[in-house]
């Protein structure tokens, strides 16, 4: 293992070193801000960076937060169109509340980053955590040209995590590309595509396609979550036919991957909380990871918190309290993907009977009304039956 040289300047000390200035991490950062601790996230990009993202923020997550974010939303979309190919079906669900709120990822992290900071957080940005080290009072973050200890570690360093890469973690399971576009088409093109967020379910082999609407742009992608079956720019290239847009006068791709199921030995290390993607938290029905980055941040800082930074107590917090308010959810959730992208011809039963009662369903379940396991608790639902003959 390639072990980086120290750097000479003094260790900067912390009670809680946050890797990484994404939503999870500024989302902790905020829940542990004006308590008189001393806090620090540590980013590897100067800021405000870019982040592939479709930009799509769920109002379940936009309900999580403690700030007004309202100043990075590009576009609000109070209408969510669930457009179903094999069998051929489609379905609009409309709300009073915006259903998803388009943002730029630069401007929504960083406005978050920064109301972490104005809460006391000092931020190091252009500092690349390299290496990590787990002593039994405290940890060790060696980035390029500092030295951190810290009494806890919050690992928000996205689904490449290099906090478990250097702490010996097994690798994520159930990683899923996707292919993000950012398109700018002729003006009279662009109008059909900007009052509602577009979801194309089977428009993509075992995933779907979505169109986003920005300020003077469309987000188009496409996700899969067949791993290395597809070619992702044929499939973004047969979406575009699909949905009858041409040339587009502009055209920026970027493609990542999107964890979809949580790490395995989550809990196991003391001191160490991984949150985010870095923990496998995006949801597998829709792979939307930004509320289960936002959530599974604001839990570790409160068990820290709740756990008076006494290792034990703070890891026993954090595994009750996410296995209560997402890990049981992404359950129910994995198995409903499962049901819509690998099994083909129920799916299409369902979606025939069911439909419209499916997508107002999930309608619900992204604005925060209602959630996964609450559905299938409910007695004679549907998917509970249909659960228990799977
Ligand atoms: C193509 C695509 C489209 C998507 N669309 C959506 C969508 O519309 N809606 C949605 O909710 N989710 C979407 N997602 C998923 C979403 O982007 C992630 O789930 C979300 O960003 C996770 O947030 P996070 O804070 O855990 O990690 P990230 O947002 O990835 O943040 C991690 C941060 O850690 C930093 N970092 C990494 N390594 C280091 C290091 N060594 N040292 C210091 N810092 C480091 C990174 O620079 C980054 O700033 C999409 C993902 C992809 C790939």
């Amino acid at each position: 293992m390639n072990v980086p040289a120290l750097p000479t300047s003094p260790p900067i000390t912390l009670d809680v070193a946050i890797v990484g200035a994404g939503p999870a991490g500024a989302a902790a950062a905020l829940a542990l801000g004006g308590r008189g601790l001393r806090i620090g996230i540590i980013e590897k990009s100067r800021l405000p960076r870019y982040k592939t993202c479709g930009g799509g923020v769920l109002r379940r997550a936009i309900q999580l937060l403690p700030v007004d974010v309202r100043s990075a939303i590009e576009r609000e979309c109070n209408r969510a169109d669930l457009v179903h190919h094999e069998p051929s079906l489609r379905f609009s669900c409309v709300r009073d509340q915006p259903i998803v709120s388009m943002v730029m990822r630069d401007r929504f992290d960083h406005l978050l980053t920064c109301a972490a900071e104005a809460t006391g957080a000092q931020v190091f940005a252009g500092c690349a955590v390299q290496d990590v080290r787990v002593d039994a009072e405290y940890v060790t973050l060696v980035a390029e040209e500092q030295v951190f200890t810290a009494r806890f570690v919050i690992a928000a360093d996205g689904v490449g995590s290099v906090v478990a890469r250097r702490t010996n973690r097994a690798p994520l399971r159930e990683v899923v590309p996707a292919l993000e576009c950012e398109v700018t088409l002729p003006e009279g093109e662009m109008a059909p595509f900007l009052e509602s967020a577009r979801f194309d379910f089977g428009a993509v082999p075992a995933g779907y396609g979505w169109v986003f609407p920005k300020q003077g742009h469309l987000s188009i992608g496409v996700g899969t979550t067949r791993k290395g079956a597809a070619s992702l720019p044929a499939e973004y290239r047969r979406y575009l036919d699909l949905l009858g847009i041409g040339e587009p006068l502009r055209e920026e791709r970027h493609g990542y991957m999107i964890p979809c199921r949580p790490r395995d030995g989550l809990f196991d290390l003391s001191r160490v909380l991984f949150v985010g993607d870095a923990a496998g938290l995006a949801d597998p029905v829709t792979a939307e990871g930004i509320t289960g980055g936002i959530l599974s941040g604001q839990l570790a800082a409160r068990a820290i918190l709740a756990g008076g930074l006494q290792p034990a107590a703070v890891n026993a917090a954090y595994r009750s309290t996410l296995e209560e308010a997402l890990l049981a959810d992404l359950r129910v959730a994995r198995w409903l993907a499962w049901v819509l992208y690998d099994c083909p011809r129920l799916r299409v039963r369902l979606l025939r009977r069911y439909g419209p009662s499916m997508s107002e369903l999930m309608t619900r379940i992204v604005t925060g009304e209602t959630t996964y396991r609450a559905i299938v608790r409910r007695p004679g639902n549907y998917l509970k039956l249909l659960r228990r003959a799977a």
